[in-house]
């Protein structure tokens, strides 16, 4: 099962779903500690599919998720790269058991 999802990551998103499922249903995505965050926008421009942009506060820029459902379901990527470990997704065998949980009611 890890396997068939790992082969399917980012490809079996399409129309908001994932692997048929709705992509809404799946609550992978990044979330930022802005207490660790130092602003350096590396995740922004990291994130090709725009889960990311910035918001501006009193002339502050910071990094926000504006698309999570844009988020490929399982990719780490931005996590990986964040100097400052600021960024956090679900745990991934969690993530793993809601999918099979999902694809089996979709089969019912
Ligand atoms: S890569 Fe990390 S430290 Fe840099 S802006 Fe993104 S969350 Fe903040
Ligand atoms: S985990 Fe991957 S797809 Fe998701 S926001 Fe980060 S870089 Fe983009």
């Amino acid at each position: 099962m890890r396997e068939t999802l790992k082969k399917k990551e980012g490809l079996a998103m399409s129309e908001g779903r994932y692997q048929g499922i709705p992509r809404a249903s799946i609550p992978w995505f990044p979330t930022i500690d802005y207490k660790k965050c130092v602003s350096c926008g590396k995740c922004v421009e990291y994130c090709k599919l725009g889960a990311y942009s910035y918001e501006e506060t009193d002339g502050e820029k910071r990094p926000v998720v504006v698309k999570p459902n844009n988020c490929v379901v399982l990719c780490k990527g931005c996590q990986d790269i964040c100097p400052s470990k600021a960024i956090t997704h679900p745990l991934r065998k969690e993530t793993i058991n809601l999918i099979r949980k999902l694809l089996k009611q979709k089969k019912q």
